[in-house]
Formats: structure tokens, C-alpha cells, sequence
């Protein structure tokens, strides 16, 4: 449980995560190779993406190349192993280059943790190829008729004793569904219901019965595939599961999204500082009433404002990493850094395209597409309402929590009261998480 909001005794520490300074040196190593890359090599891939639509194979042969595909990935498998605390300023670096540069990296950092909670021979037969081979894995939850968490409606049912399944329904907007190697795919176990219904299932490309159809391009994030995917009779066997049956739940929010909505988030960061530094350089040059706009007390206002955004949520993340480094629960800490991200962002690229006036409008502006480009991170790993019913379902269960203790320690009918509301509360968000 977090201490978030909690008045719990002997809270205070020093505690930080071990981090060997040999590994801190490496880090910046790696981000400095990011910032040259940035510097030299991204705006040509940046141009390439918004006027192809799609990602030259260049593209990813370099990031390979760079080693920024086995970043978070661990060492036995042949990646660099970074903590969290130390990704997550080489991932800012990484969101100032492109939408889709960030996504690429992003996806290589993150999903592998779907297979990190598979069997032994799971993760020894991927693990090491995403490393050596740049095999991706691909993460497949929303569907398009239903809610995303208990909602789902892909189902699998068991057959000859459990030694297979039979998946059938549809996935979309799935990222790189037709680049992956292997998809992680949460189901519902049939005629099953609640949250110990859903299994993970890890599925190699090309398998029988399952069909991707690519969707329309996006908004922002140019040359990034998100694919339908449908389930007809696709039979998987036991080995296939990921994590244990009627663990699905666990392997896509505690394994993977929960740590992802802070990556989000910290790619947010990343993006919003672009669209300032910018910002920044435009507001000196461009002059109204013969002086530059930002000699204008209200220009000025508008980009500390920014500033201040920028820097609350980047230390929101920089709490969440701490975190998780530790092994701590960081569900709550995780999607509050991600609400605030998905708040920062539209801020500030809104502000960016004001400060900019009409030439922020043009294509050719450097904030036109940052503009667009953040907006795929409202989504990703879910929506301000959907990290605002973690963060009260969570506070909820917290307040149930104590209200028991107090009960306990007989301190009175009222804290009970309010854990039986809570407790009512917090039954009903199994239908909105994940
Ligand atoms: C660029 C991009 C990449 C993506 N990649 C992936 C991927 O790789 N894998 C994957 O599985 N998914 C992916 N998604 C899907 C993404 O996770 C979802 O779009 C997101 O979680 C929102 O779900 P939805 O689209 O089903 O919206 P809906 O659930 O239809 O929601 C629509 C609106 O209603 C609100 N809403 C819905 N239910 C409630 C409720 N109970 N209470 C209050 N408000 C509610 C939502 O907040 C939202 O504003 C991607 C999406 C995008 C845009």
C-alpha cells in the first residue's frame, strides 16, 4: 500500500535503490549518444516519417544499431539493465526527437515486461532475441465493442483438459501488432467473470487463426502501425500462458502498465520540454510593436507557467521510478504521474501553439506536430478517467484499510462507516482499471 495520504507512524526514510555508480556512468554514456543522435540523425528520420507516413527499415536498423532497443532489458538477457531512475532521462531525451522515435523505443523498453512475467522458458526463448535479434513484442488489451479491464470479450476456452485454448474476438489499436514477433494478449477465460477470468497468452506472429488488419494512420506519431486483430478458433497451447491462468490481470496492469503509464508520462516530459525550448527561441525573435514578445510581461507569465508544469511532472516520474526501483506497489504513484502528464502535455503545447500565433498553424512550424504528437499519449495506457478511478479506487481501498485498523483498535462506529462505503466503492473498479 502507498503511504500516499496515509498517517501511518515511522514514515520517514533516507532509503533510496542501491544503484552501482558503475551503471550511472553507463547511463549517461548512453544518453549522451541519444542527445547526438538527437542532434544529428533525428530531424532527417523526424521529415522522413511526416512526408512517407511510414518507418524506413533505416530507422530501425540504427536504433538497433544504438543499442536504444535493450535499455531497460536485463543484463542476463544481454540488455543494459537500467533502473528506472536511470531510463527515464535518456527516455526524455529520446520523446524531444519524434513521436515515433519515442514509440519505438518506448515499446522495446516496456512490453518485454509482459514476457518478464512468463515461465523461465518464455523469457530465455524472447528475452535474449529482443536483444540480439530486435525482435518486439506487441501488447494487445482494447478491444473495440466492450470497456477495457473485466470487459473484455476475447475469450479463450480450455480444451483437452486444459492442455490448450481456443482464442476467438477482436483487438485493436494495437501498436506495432504487424512488426512484433510475438503478441502478449489478455483474455477471458469462458463462461468465467470477475477478475480471475482473464489470462495472458503469448502468441508468435503468424500463428493460425489469428488476422491483423492494419487501421487508419493517426493523428500524430507518423509511420507508427496500430493494427485489428482478429481471434478466429486461434488455438494456443498451455505453455503459451503467460504468468498463471486467471493471472492476466496481474501480467498486463502490475507487469507492465503500471510502470508504463509512468514511461508515458515521462515522455510527456520529454515532448513539453521540446515544444518550450522552441517556444523559447521563437518568442526572442519574433517582434510585435517593435519589441520581442518576450519582453512581454504576459508571454513571460505564460512560459513560466510552462516551466512549472514541465518541472512537477518530471518529478512526479523521477517519485514513480524511486518507487519502483525499490519493488514498491506503484499503481497509484504511477497513474497520478500519468493524469498529470496527460493535463501538462495539452497545456503546453497548447501554450507553444498560442505563443507561436498564426505560423504555429503552418506544417512547417516546429510545434504543429509536437502539437499532435502529444495527443497519442491522452490514450496510451489509458485516459485521465481511467488513471483518475485507479487513483480514488486505490485512496478508497487505503481509507478501508485503516478504517479497519481504527475499528480494530476500537477507535469508533464512524471510521467503519466510512470503510463500508469505501469497500462498496472500491468493488465497483474492477470494471474500469487496465
Ligand atoms: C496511439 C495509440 C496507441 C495505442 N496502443 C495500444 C496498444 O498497443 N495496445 C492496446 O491494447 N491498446 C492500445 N491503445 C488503446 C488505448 O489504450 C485506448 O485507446 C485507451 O485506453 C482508451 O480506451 P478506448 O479507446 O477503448 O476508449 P473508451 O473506453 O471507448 O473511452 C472513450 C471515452 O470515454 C471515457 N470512459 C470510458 N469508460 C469510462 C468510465 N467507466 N468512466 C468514465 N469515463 C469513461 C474515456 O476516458 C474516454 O474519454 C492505443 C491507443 C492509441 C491512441
Amino acid at each position: 500500500m502507498s503511504i500516499l495520504n496515509a498517517s501511518d507512524e515511522n514514515i520517514i526514510s533516507l532509503r533510496q535503490p542501491e544503484v552501482d555508480p558503475a551503471l550511472v556512468q553507463r547511463a549517461n554514456e548512453i544518453r549522451n549518444r541519444v542527445i547526438q543522435f538527437r542532434n544529428e540523425e533525428a530531424g532527417d528520420f523526424a521529415a522522413e516519417l511526416e512526408r512517407t507516413g511510414k518507418i524506413p527499415d533505416a530507422l530501425w536498423n540504427r536504433i538497433r544499431e544504438l543499442g536504444f532497443h535493450k535499455l531497460t532489458l536485463p543484463t542476463w538477457a544481454g540488455g543494459e539493465g537500467l533502473p528506472l531512475m536511470l531510463y527515464f532521462p535518456i527516455l526524455e531525451e529520446v520523446a524531444h526527437c519524434h513521436g515515433t522515435i519515442r514509440m519505438i523505443v518506448h515499446a522495446y523498453n516496456s512490453i518485454w515486461r509482459t514476457v518478464g512475467q512468463g515461465s523461465d522458458s518464455q523469457q530465455k526463448e524472447w528475452l535474449p532475441r529482443m536483444v540480439n535479434e530486435g525482435a518486439l513484442v506487441a501488447f494487445a488489451l482494447t478491444e473495440p465493442g466492450n470497456g477495457t479491464g473485466i470487459d473484455l470479450r476475447t475469450t479463450a476456452t480450455p480444451q483437452a483438459q486444459g492442455a490448450k485454448y481456443v482464442l476467438n474476438g477482436v483487438k485493436h489499436l494495437i501498436t506495432f501488432a504487424e512488426e512484433a514477433s510475438v503478441l502478449a494478449v489478455v483474455a477471458k477465460m469462458e463462461g468465467e467473470a470477475g477478475r480471475g477470468a482473464l489470462t495472458a497468452f503469448l502468441i508468435p506472429q503468424g500463428r493460425a487463426g489469428m488476422n491483423l488488419t492494419p487501421m487508419p494512420h493517426m493523428m500524430g506519431d507518423k509511420g507508427c502501425s496500430h493494427a485489428v486483430i482478429t481471434f478466429e478458433n486461434c488455438e494456443v497451447s498451455a505453455d503459451e500462458v503467460l504468468g498463471e491462468v486467471g493471472e492476466g490481470f496481474g501480467v498486463a496492469v502490475h507487469g507492465f502498465l503500471d510502470q508504463s503509464r509512468a514511461c508515458i508520462a515521462q515522455s510527456a516530459v520529454g515532448l513539453a520540454q521540446e515544444a518550450l525550448d522552441r517556444t523559447l527561441e521563437f518568442v526572442q525573435k519574433r517582434v510585435t510593436f517593435g519589441k520581442p514578445i518576450a519582453s512581454r510581461q504576459a508571454v513571460q507569465m505564460r512560459i513560466a507557467d510552462m516551466q512549472i508544469a514541465i518541472q512537477a511532472t518530471r518529478l512526479l516520474c523521477q517519485d514513480v521510478a524511486r518507487k519502483f526501483d525499490m519493488g514498491a506497489d506503484i499503481s497509484l504513484e504511477a497513474s497520478i504521474a500519468k493524469a498529470n502528464a496527460i493535463q501538462m502535455v495539452g497545456d503546453v503545447t497548447d501554450s507553444a501553439l498560442a505563443l507561436f500565433g498564426g505560423m504555429g498553424y503552418a506544417m512547417t512550424s516546429p510545434v504543429e506536430r509536437l502539437y499532435r504528437d502529444a495527443r497519442s499519449l491522452w490514450f496510451e495506457e489509458g485516459t485521465t478517467e481511467t488513471q483518475k478511478q485507479t487513483i480514488a479506487m486505490e485512496l478508497l481501498a487505503n481509507a478501508r484499510e485503516r478504517g479497519r485498523a481504527g475499528a480494530t483498535a476500537g477507535r469508533g462506529a464512524g471510521a467503519a462507516g466510512a470503510a463500508g462505503a469505501a469497500g462498496a466503492a472500491g468493488a465497483a473498479s474492477d470494471g474500469v482499471r487496465g
